[in-house]
């Protein structure tokens, strides 16, 4: 058996087009767009890649891209009241501040300082309260795009037994909340957990967001099982010459090709669900709060 490749380029894609095609009709019915503001303090490149690409997106989706570019001395106070001018600007519906940032900002405090309406990462403590009693809010959007992808292959979860390797706020945590939303029976596994590899070998979804690579081997998965590797590693790749590096997820894929029924590749499955998903939560934060009915 050979499983089935999750092409989430192409199933991100389509919904980029999708979000497209409503902030056309919600422009051509209100004569503006919804607006994303994206914060970055200093120059760690990995974050500035994301920005570029944050920021290319949401114009390509038609909606108004801000970037704020803070130098890397930024103090907390300084960046505190630059959330709270975003928070007050009517023009803004979404505000993404890029993780990590420098050690004298503490993190908590400035999401806790976005307007939960505008936090488009959801990362606030309300949007996380809200997923976790299932009273809406903002989704955080890797698990946000991780659930979409399940269900290109398998529309109805329910009853399914998941396993969620990875407990932390941004992905395990809300993962396993959204799975249990469409009624999977959830094991949240982390680093203390006692034989991983049973635990997982439990799983008809198992969702692998640790950041190890290829950690999960293929005698981990059931067979038939749809694998969702969140991870994005950089490894080393004599092969590809001196000095050269690769990305490659949380599972070992080649391996697991041969087991699971379908799986994600990485690059190329999770990472671009991400921020098309970004882009939805920007569209639904604007509609909420302008009061546009929100696109079907
Ligand atoms: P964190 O480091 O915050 O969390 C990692 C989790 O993995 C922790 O809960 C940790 O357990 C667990 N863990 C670590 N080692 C083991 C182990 N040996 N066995 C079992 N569990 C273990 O990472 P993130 O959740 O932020 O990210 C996870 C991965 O996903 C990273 O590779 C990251 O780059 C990637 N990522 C990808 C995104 C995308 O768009 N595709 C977006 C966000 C992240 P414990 O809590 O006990 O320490």
């Amino acid at each position: 058996m050979t499983a089935t490749l999750i092409d989430g380029k192409a199933i991100a894609e389509n919904l980029r087009a999708r979000i497209g095609a409503s902030v056309a009709a919600l422009r051509a019915e209100h004569g503006d767009t919804p607006g994303l503001a994206v914060v970055l303090v200093g120059d760690n490149p990995a974050s500035q890649v994301y920005v570029r690409s944050k920021a290319r997106q949401t114009a390509e989706a038609g909606m108004r891209s801000i970037e704020h570019k803070l130098p890397a001395e930024t103090t907390q106070e300084e960046l505190l009241a630059l959330v709270a001018r975003l928070n007050a600007d009517p023009q803004v519906d979404g505000i993404l501040v890029q993780l990590p940032l420098p050690a004298q900002i503490d993190a908590d405090r400035v999401i806790e300082a976005i307007d939960p309406a505008k936090d488009v990462d959801g990362f606030h403590p309300i949007n996380a309260g809200r997923l976790a009693t299932g009273t809406g809010g903002l989704v955080p959007c890797t698990p946000l795009g991780c659930v979409t992808l399940l269900k290109s292959v398998r529309p109805d979860l329910a009853g399914l037994e998941a396993v969620v390797v990875g407990r932390s706020n941004i992905v395990g945590k809300p993962m396993a909340l959204l799975l249990i939303a469409e009624s999977c029976t959830v094991t949240v596994a982390h680093s203390r957990t006692r034989d991983l590899a049973a635990v997982c070998r439990r799983a008809d979804i198992l969702v692998a967001a640790v950041g190890r690579p290829e950690m999960v081997k293929a005698d981990w998965i059931k067979p038939g099982a749809i694998v969702i590797d969140v991870g994005i590693n950089r490894v080393a790749a004599p092969e590809l010459g001196e000095g050269k590096t690769r990305l490659v997820g949380d599972v070992d894929t080649k391996g697991a090709m041969a087991t699971a029924g379908a799986i994600t590749p990485v690059p190329g499955g999770v990472g671009p669900m991400t921020i098309a998903c970004l882009l939805a939560n920007t569209l639904t934060a604007a509609c909420a709060r302008r009061g546009w009915a929100a696109p079907a």
